[in-house]
C-alpha cells in the first residue's frame, strides 16, 4: 500500500519550487533594501510560548496547535506563526541591548495549524514575515506596510488594497470593550457558540468571526476608532500621515481587528481584488503589538509586524492571470559515443560547470539520437557530440539549438569564449 501526504499538507515539485526561489530572492531582496535582517528560529517550541504570546482565547491558540509531548514529557507545539517566536528571540539573546533600534527581522518558513484544508488554507504554509521591535514611532508602522506592498507590487499584483484600522491603547480598547458587550450581549443567543464563550473573554475577536459575518448587529456594533482617546488618535493619524508622506493610499476599515490576542494600535490587511480569488481575499495581515515583549519577560520594547502566506501570493498572481517564466536555463549539452568520449564527457560537463555553464549530459548509456532528444526537451541552447574523431583532434561542433547554426571550436575555447558567443548569437536572433 502506498502512503500520501498527510491533509493539508504538499509536495512542491520542480516546476513549482522554480517559483518559489523567484519570490523568496524577491522577498529576500526587499527586506536588503529596508535593511530587515533574517532570523530562522525552530520550528516548534514551548507550547507555553504561544498560549501566552499569541493569547489563549484565539482559534490559533483554541483549535488549531500541532501539539505533542516528547519523550522527555515536554509540551511542544509546532509554531503555528512567526511573532511570538521572534520575540522570544529578542529576549532570549538580549537583542534590545543591541545599540541600533528598532531591531528589524524577517522571517520565511513553514507554519502549522489544524484547519480545514480548502484554497488558501493549508496545515503547512509558509509564511513570509517581518518584526521592527523597539520603536513606538507611528513612522516604521508605514514602513512596515510599505515594505509589504512592496512584495506584492514587484511580484506584478495590481489589484491589491491596503486597510487599516486602529485598536488604540489599553484604555480606549477597555471602553471599546465595554460598548461591545453592552451591543453583543441581548442578541448573543443569535450567534454561534464560540462567539458566546467570546463575549465574556474578548468581544472584539466577535467582529473578527467567519461564521456570524453576515449578521446585521456586526455592522451597527461600536466601531474601535470611535473610542480612541486622544493619545491613540493622535497615533493613528501620524500613521495615516506617513502613509500619505509615502504615497501609500488605503482603506480605513473601522471593523478590521486581527485575530491575535496581542495587537493595539495599528491593525492592517492587505486584499487581494482580483477576480476569482475567492472567499479568502485576506493575503496578508499585521499590526502593533506594544506589550508582548514585556509580556514574554523582556523589558519595554514597542513592536509592529505583519505575516504574509507564499501560498496565497501565488493565488493572487494566478487570479490576476501572472505567469512566471523558466527561470533555470540549461546552456549545454554534451553528447557522447563510446567509453573513451564518455571519459571525456563527464570531465568536460565538470569543467563547464565550474566556470558557471549549466550542463547535462545522459547517464543511460543511449544511442545518439535519444541523447539528442533529451537536449531538445531539456531546452539545451547548445549541443556538442563527441565521438573518437573530436578526441583526436581536439575540436567539436558546437550548435546552437535555437537557429541551428554551428562552429567548430576547441574544447578549450568553447569555455573561455562561452560568454562572447551566447552574446553574438543573441545579437543574430534578435
Ligand atoms: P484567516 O483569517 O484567513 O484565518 P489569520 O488571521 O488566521 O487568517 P494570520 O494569523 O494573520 O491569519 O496570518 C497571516 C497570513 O498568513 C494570512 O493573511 C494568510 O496570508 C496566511 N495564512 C494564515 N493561515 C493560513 C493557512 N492555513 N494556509 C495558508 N495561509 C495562511
Ligand atoms: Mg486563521
Amino acid at each position: 500500500m502506498s502512503i500520501n501526504v498527510p491533509r493539508g499538507t504538499r509536495d512542491f515539485l520542480p516546476d513549482e519550487t522554480e517559483k518559489w526561489q523567484v519570490i523568496e530572492e524577491l522577498i529576500r531582496d526587499t527586506c536588503r533594501l529596508f535593511q530587515y535582517k533574517e532570523i530562522r528560529t525552530p520550528v516548534f517550541e514551548h507550547t507555553e510560548l504561544f498560549t501566552r504570546g499569541v493569547g489563549d482565547t484565539t482559534d490559533i491558540v483554541q483549535k488549531e496547535m500541532y501539539t505533542f509531548t516528547d519523550r522527555g514529557d515536554r509540551s511542544l507545539t509546532l509554531r503555528p506563526e512567526g511573532t511570538a517566536s521572534v520575540v522570544r528571540s529578542f529576549v532570549e539573546n538580549k537583542l534590545f541591548g543591541l545599540p541600533d533600534q528598532p531591531v528589524k527581522l524577517y522571517y520565511i518558513g513553514p507554519m502549522f495549524r489544524y484547519e480545514r484544508q480548502q484554497a488558501g488554507r493549508y496545515r503547512q504554509f509558509i509564511q513570509f514575515g517581518i518584526e521592527a521591535i523597539g520603536s513606538n514611532n507611528p513612522a516604521i508602522d508605514a514602513e512596515v506596510m510599505a515594505l509589504a506592498m512592496s512584495v506584492y507590487k514587484k511580484a506584478g499584483l495590481k489589484k491589491i488594497k491596503l486597510v487599516i484600522n486602529s485598536l488604540g491603547d489599553t484604555e480606549s480598547r477597555q471602553s471599546h470593550r465595554d460598548a461591545l458587550i453592552a451591543h453583543f450581549a441581548p442578541h448573543i443567543h443569535e450567534f454561534c457558540s464560540d462567539c458566546q464563550n467570546r463575549l465574556e473573554k474578548n468581544p472584539l475577536r466577535i467582529l473578527d468571526c467567519k461564521v456570524d459575518r453576515d449578521n446585521p448587529l456586526m455592522d451597527t456594533a461600536p466601531k474601535l476608532p470611535d473610542y480612541l482617546n486622544d493619545e491613540s488618535a493622535t497615533y493613528f493619524a501620524k500613521v495615516k500621515h506617513y502613509l500619505g508622506v509615502l504615497g501609500l493610499s488605503y482603506e480605513v476599515d473601522p471593523n478590521l481587528v486581527r485575530g491575535l490576542d496581542y495587537y493595539n494600535h495599528t491593525a492592517f490587511e492587505i486584499m487581494s481584488e482580483g477576480e476569482g480569488f475567492g472567499a479568502i481575499s485576506t493575503l496578508a495581515g499585521g499590526g502593533r503589538y506594544n506589550g508582548l515583549v514585556e509580556n514574554l519577560g523582556g523589558p519595554v520594547s514597542p513592536g509592529i509586524g505583519f505575516a504574509m502566506s507564499i501560498e496565497r501570493l501565488f493565488l493572487a498572481l494566478e487570479a490576476e492571470g501572472q505567469k512566471f517564466t523558466n527561470i533555470d536555463t540549461l546552456d549545454m549539452y554534451v553528447v557522447s559515443m563510446g567509453e573513451a568520449a564518455k571519459d571525456k564527457a563527464i570531465s568536460f560537463v565538470s569543467q563547464l560547470r565550474e566556470s558557471n555553464i549549466t550542463a547535462e549530459m545522459d547517464y543511460l548509456d543511449r544511442k545518439v539520437k535519444a541523447q539528442m532528444k533529451s537536449a531538445d526537451r531539456l531546452n539545451a541552447k547548445y549541443v556538442i557530440v563527441i565521438g573518437d574523431t573530436e578526441l583526436e583532434t581536439g575540436m567539436v561542433m558546437l550548435k546552437n539549438l535555437s537557429n541551428g547554426s554551428q562552429i567548430e571550436m576547441s574544447f578549450e575555447d568553447i569555455i573561455s569564449k562561452f560568454d562572447e558567443l551566447k552574446l553574438s548569437w543573441q545579437e543574430e536572433l534578435a
